[in-house]
Order: C-alpha cells, then structure tokens, then sequence
C-alpha cells in the first residue's frame, strides 16, 4: 500500500512548487489555501530548510572535536 503511494506519477504544483500526485488533479499541499496561507507555508519551508544544514554542520564539528581530544589524550598517554 505504501510503496504504491511513492510510485505514483507526481507533478508540481505550479503555485507553491511542491510535488504532488498527478491523478489527484489538484494540488494536495495548497487547493484549499489561500495566496497568503501558501506563501507562509513556503517561507516556514524554506526555513526549515536553510536550518538543517547548519545543524549538520555544527554536530560535525563537534565530533571532530570529539576526535581530536582523543587523539590528543591518547599522544599524552
Ligand atoms: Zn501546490
């Protein structure tokens, strides 16, 4: 049932660019939203978005500090 779901046909949607099935005719993220509602939808979007990878980035330079202390622990030993 879910893996039927994913290989469904997806078009985007011309007004807030998300993809969405084509059989459905419209778009199931903004058919019932107004201008306003999907432009607020899209900037919480693209939000959301821009955070991630500076989240990545900050978990990877803390393991990388992680590493170096053990490195650094072990030359001591
Ligand atoms: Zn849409």
């Amino acid at each position: 049932m879910y893996f039927s779901f994913f290989n469904k046909p997806l078009t985007k949607c011309n007004r807030c660019g998300f993809k969405t099935p084509t059989e459905e005719g419209k778009c199931q993220y903004c058919h019932d939203l107004t201008e306003v509602e999907v432009d607020e939808m899209l900037k919480e979007h693209s939000i959301k978005f821009k955070g991630n990878p500076t989240l990545i980035k900050r978990a990877y330079l803390l393991l990388v500090c992680i590493l170096l202390l053990l490195y650094l622990y072990k030359f001591i030993e």
